[in-house]
């Protein structure tokens, strides 16, 4: 897919649709203006200009971002994505939702969000490591263990957490070092990372549709699903639901799609992928086919991962799918959202589907904060329990006020962070 043809939509459409998404949960349950003005504005939207040496020796600026919307829960948290289509805009949305998605989940957090514009399959490794380790400098003590936790979005893992840990931990005192040691997560187990935070996303996201299955009463077991982006969600999405029986029909990345009727081996192309730069191209048991009909594909559960915007009115008629489990941050735009529920597709949102990665990485920054390691069972059945609250909620809600779940998951938020305004009050 071209990324310049979707980013002027991409950058537009997100934060209208974030506003529209709030608006429309506010006015269900009429929320006090005053704090609709708050809510509806980011309080502080950082962007940095900083140049990097290149392995050719020429220099080059790039342009960084961190947005961060609100923290009147606790510190700001949310990823960072190296994209192209990263800018203010963009930022703006993904830290609103991230704000909406700490609350739904009932997190000490706010929300916040950031990213580096740049394509970063342009760069070296080494290239990498150094536009990492300058744009936390430039941040300096915008992101802060208790302040703002920054985590890996699109083009971001483990290994630049730990690339930004060091910078901003070298940046310290020596006897200050190691406190800050939570200044970031999805860091590598090696250096204070947590067991399963790697697959907390994407267990989430399979556990809100086990959870969709029961309450259903739907056996996954032989159900076709396809994914859009098979990076760490949709790899870790498709892993679970593999292992539960269902079928992989189908995949899309940015290079292009595949599909296979009688299913594609979610190992072997996570395999393929390690071997082919993170591209699913040329995996040799599917076919190619147009990337335009990929979302046509028959299936019976759609799990967009990759960006925003990827569901519109324009193929939401087209989709196969009895339900959509949003991955990715804003993967369905509010006039697809319409036509499917219209049609009676079920949609996870993504504030609910994919809070597992936030909810992972609260508990990474609990064990750093109190000197702890927990065991990989003891963090997914932790996942799990506080992910079912959320999901029950979200149903419960959608019930009693005649809403769908995205209105539902949003109210719920909404409400938590009415509460505290209302009971702090505003300074002075
Ligand atoms: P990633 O970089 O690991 O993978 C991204 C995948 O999307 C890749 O397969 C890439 O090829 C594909 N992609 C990129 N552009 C595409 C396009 N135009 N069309 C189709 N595919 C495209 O990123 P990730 O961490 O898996 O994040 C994916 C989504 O999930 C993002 O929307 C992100 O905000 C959201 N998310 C991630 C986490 C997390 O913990 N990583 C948590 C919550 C939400």
């Amino acid at each position: 897919m071209e990324v310049e043809n979707i980013s002027k939509e991409q950058k537009r459409g997100m934060l209208e649709n974030v506003m529209r998404q709030f608006d429309n949960a506010a006015d269900v349950i009429d929320l006090n203006p005053n704090i609709r003005k708050i809510l509806s504005i980011t309080n502080n939207e950082i962007v940095v200009h900083f140049p990097v040496k290149m392995d050719n020796n020429e220099v080059e600026v790039f342009t960084g971002y961190r947005v961060q919307h609100n923290n009147s829960l606790g510190p700001y948290k949310g990823g960072l994505r190296y994209h192209p289509t990263v800018d203010l805009d963009a930022a703006k949305a993904l830290a609103m939702w991230m704000t909406w998605k700490t609350s739904l989940a009932g997190l000490p957090y706010g929300g916040a969000k950031g990213g580096i514009q740049i394509d970063s399959s342009k760069y070296s490794m080494a290239e990498l490591e150094r536009i990492t380790r300058r744009f936390t400098y430039a941040l300096g003590d915008n992101i802060g263990p208790e302040f703002d936790i920054p985590a890996p979005d699109v083009n971001t893992n483990p290994q630049t957490m730990a690339w930004i840990l060091d910078t901003f931990m070298s940046t310290k005192a020596p006897a200050e070092r190691s406190a800050n040691l939570h200044v970031v997560t999805g860091k590598p187990i090696g250096t204070g990372g947590s067991e399963g935070r790697d697959r907390a996303t994407g267990y989430g996201v399979f556990l809100s549709i086990k959870f969709w299955a029961e309450n259903k009463k739907v056996n996954l077991k032989g159900k076709k699903f396809i994914v859009q982006g098979f990076g760490n969600v949709g790899y870790w999405a498709s892993h679970f639901m593999e292992k539960e029986g269902a079928i992989l029909a189908g995949v899309q990345d940015a290079d292009g799609s595949i599909a296979n009727k009688t299913g594609i081996s979610v190992e072997k192309l996570w395999e393929h992928t390690r071997e082919n730069n993170g591209s699913i191209q040329g995996f040799p048991f599917a076919s190619p086919i147009e990337s335009d009909y990929f979302f046509q594909l028959s299936c019976d559960i759609c799990i967009p991962s990759a960006l925003g915007n990827q569901i519109t009115a324009k193929n939401a008629s087209k989709i196969k799918a009895v339900l959509i489990a949003e991955g990715a941050n804003g993967p369905t735009d509010v006039e697809g959202e319409k036509v499917l529920l219209a049609r009676g597709v079920d949609i996870i949102p993504d504030i609910l589907c994919n809070s597992g990665g936030v909810i992972g990485s609260y508990f990474e920054w609990l064990q750093n904060r109190n000197g702890e390691i927990w065991q990989l069972e003891e963090v997914l059945m932790k996942l799990e329990k506080k992910l079912n609250e959320s999901f029950n909620k979200v149903l419960q809600t959608s019930k009693t006020r005649k809403v769908d779940m995205r209105t539902a998951a949003f109210i719920i938020a909404i409400e938590r962070l009415e509460r505290t305004y209302v009971e702090r009050g505003i300074f002075p």
